[in-house]
């Protein structure tokens, strides 16, 4: 599902330049990626998401090599075919935890929005818990219930690959191993491939893969 091939990153203002030789992830597979703070994580996830673009070296989602896609296919193929789970959730306040949900059908043109689609957002609100809360604003929700809204939103489109940074990190220790256990169990649900950086060792159990980014990558400060 994900192939990274001789990566060379670096950000235009900054010392910090992130290589990595190799990186692989199979189709429905769940990788956590581990590593001290400021080594590369979100940058590695962003440049899989096709947010950033390597100097050198192929990024290769699915049957798309992501890495020489201009921007707004890059942008459609992740609206598309990549679920996202933000640290921060970023859920819209002013929306309904329905719409939130919905969020990539009113975002992409190249998404349709049916009734099989909405359906299948209740599917998955009640799944992870959250199925009397559709009509409710997030605002009025604990972190614990906005988590599962943005997992949802990531998994609604039906994605081949779900990349989430840091998703726990805002919340109390009983809520991370629950909401990871959920992400994991959820992605699976719909044969999506799942990537999620942490630096909380106590989230990895059940992960097929865990890669510490300290050991895979060569970093070169520039002078
Ligand atoms: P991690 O997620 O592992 O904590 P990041 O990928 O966020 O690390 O950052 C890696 C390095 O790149 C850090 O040294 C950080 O300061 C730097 N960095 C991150 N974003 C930018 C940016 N937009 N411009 C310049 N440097 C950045
Ligand atoms: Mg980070």
């Amino acid at each position: 599902m994900v192939h990274c091939d001789g990566l060379l990153f670096q950000y235009p203002a900054g010392e910090f330049s992130l290589r990595v030789a190799s990186f692989e992830v199979a189709e429905g597979q769940s990788v956590a990626i581990v590593g001290p703070s400021g080594c590369g994580k979100s940058t590695l996830l962003k440049l899989i998401a096709g947010i950033l673009v390597p100097a050198e070296g192929a990024i290769r989602v699915a049957d798309h090599t992501l890495s020489s896609l201009p921007l707004p296919q890059r942008q459609r193929f992740r609206a598309s075919r990549i679920g996202m789970v933000f640290q921060e959730f970023e859920l819209v306040d002013y929306l309904s935890v329905e719409d939130n949900i919905l969020l990539p059908y009113y975002l992409s043109d190249g998404l349709t929005l049916d009734d099989a689609v909405r359906e299948r957002a209740r599917t998955l609100a009640t799944a992870v818990g959250i199925g009397d809360f559709l009509p409710r604003h997030p605002r009025s929700m604990s972190q614990g219930e906005r988590q599962r809204v943005a997992i949802c939103r990531a998994l609604v489109t039906k994605p081949g690959l779900v990349l989430a940074d840091e998703p726990t990190a805002s919340l109390d220790p009983a809520n991370q191993t629950r909401s990871v256990a959920l992400l994991r169990e959820q992605s699976a649900g719909v044969g999506a491939a799942l990537v999620m950086v942490t630096h909380d060792h106590g989230t990895l159990a059940g992960f097929d893969r865990v890669v510490d980014l300290g050991s895979l990558v060569t970093i070169t400060p520039t002078v």
